[in-house]
């Protein structure tokens, strides 16, 4: 009994498996292995970052400079109104969450993040933020924007670039990075202004290029960039430009509505809107607190958008401030 038989292999004399039994041995662990590996991977790779308290299935909600003005009334407003998570977004960290507390001392509840609209890193550390918290976005208000005193003593070329860097451009970027992560029925709102009317370039030409049906983005910061670069001479206004950075500005921000919605037409994802607002002559900082509005009626043209109905017809529009349409480029101007 003791004696191993010649034709048992070596091995099996030690109490170990025959080869061929140890080899499927090997081959089953090592594919288990492989397949326990394959499955976390896959399981991993399908969750994505989760955020504890967060509700990634939950709506969300940004609106950009909203730690005052018509921009916090819109936060406010959204707050009241819209079911889902909502952003009181702002480029300083303090004033942002001082805002975010004065909401929450009447009982409402938006979270707040860190955006500089102007800050490529600011604005692509948000989108990472959204993207790994949420997954997704539905509403963003492009609120953020500037106007210089009629009293400022810069130059006039730095109040042109400045202006249009930050009111034009950097929407522009923000549009850029946020779009990405608009989900279907997604609303966006670019805050132009009674100033982002095409009448108010003087030059015909210049009015040519703006309204011009096959423009592209790329034409229009070429337009932007060549006003810019006008201010730099004395004669700009010759060319036809006017005499308001802000003007310019906010005409980019009325034509970009219309050139983005028509990208948005052709997306793979349903019904996606943008359409520009004017709020109306609104009691801020920015006017000097002159505005007869207050910023909750100020935010009312920005709240409309954002809220627009499922497969709703205003798309690429330029809606006034008592949410009537009004023709940017070729119309009369509305009662103020
Ligand atoms: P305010 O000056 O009161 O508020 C502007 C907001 O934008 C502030 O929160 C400001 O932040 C923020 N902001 C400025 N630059 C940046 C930046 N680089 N990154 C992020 N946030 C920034 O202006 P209003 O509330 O009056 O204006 C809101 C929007 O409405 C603007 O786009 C404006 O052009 C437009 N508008 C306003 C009208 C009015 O009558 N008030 C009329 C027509 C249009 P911070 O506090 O840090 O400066």
């Amino acid at each position: 009994m003791g004696e191993v038989p010649h034709s048992v292999p070596h091995s099996t004399q030690r109490g170990l498996p025959s080869p061929d039994l140890f080899t499927m041995k090997h081959l089953l662990t090592t594919s288990l292995v492989f397949i326990g590996i394959l499955c976390s991977y896959t399981v991993l790779s399908i969750i994505p970052n989760t955020n504890t308290d967060v509700d990634r299935t939950a709506r969300v909600a940004v609106v950009t400079g909203s730690n005052k003005g018509v921009g916090f009334a819109t936060v406010k407003g959204l707050c009241q109104r819209f079911n889902g998570t909502v952003y009181l977004t702002a480029r300083s960290v303090v004033r942002g969450q001082a805002s975010v507390e004065e909401l929450r001392k009447i009982g409402l509840q938006p979270r707040f993040h860190q955006l500089d609209i102007t800050d490529d890193s600011s604005v692509n550390a948000f989108k990472t933020y959204l993207n790994d918290t949420h997954g997704g976005l539905d509403i963003l208000v492009n609120n953020a924007g500037i106007s210089f005193k009629e009293n400022a003593t810069e130059l006039f070329s730095v109040q042109a670039s400045e202006t249009v860097r930050v009111n034009y451009f950097s929407l522009l970027k923000v549009s850029k990075a946020l779009f990405p992560l608009l989900r279907p029925h997604a609303r966006v709102v670019h805050v132009s202004s009674a100033f982002g009317r095409l009448p108010l370039i003087p030059g015909s030409q210049i009015r040519a290029r703006f309204s011009n049906s096959e423009l592209t983005v790329e034409g229009l910061n070429q337009i932007m960039r060549d006003f810019i670069e006008a201010t730099k001479t004395n004669n700009y206004q010759d060319s036809g430009w006017p005499d308001k950075p802000y003007v310019v500005s906010k005409v980019g921000v009325s034509a970009l509505t219309g050139i983005q919605q028509k990208a948005l037409d052709t997306d793979a994802r349903e019904d996606l809107v943008v359409n520009a607002v004017h709020p109306g002559y609104v009691n801020t900082d920015m006017t000097d607190h002159l505005g007869v509005f207050t910023p909750e009626r100020g935010s009312q043209s920005s709240l409309y958008a954002a809220l627009l109905p499922e497969n709703t017809d205003i798309k690429g529009k330029y809606i006034w401030h008592d949410n009537t349409l009004v023709d940017w480029a070729n119309g009369p101007k509305p009662a103020a």
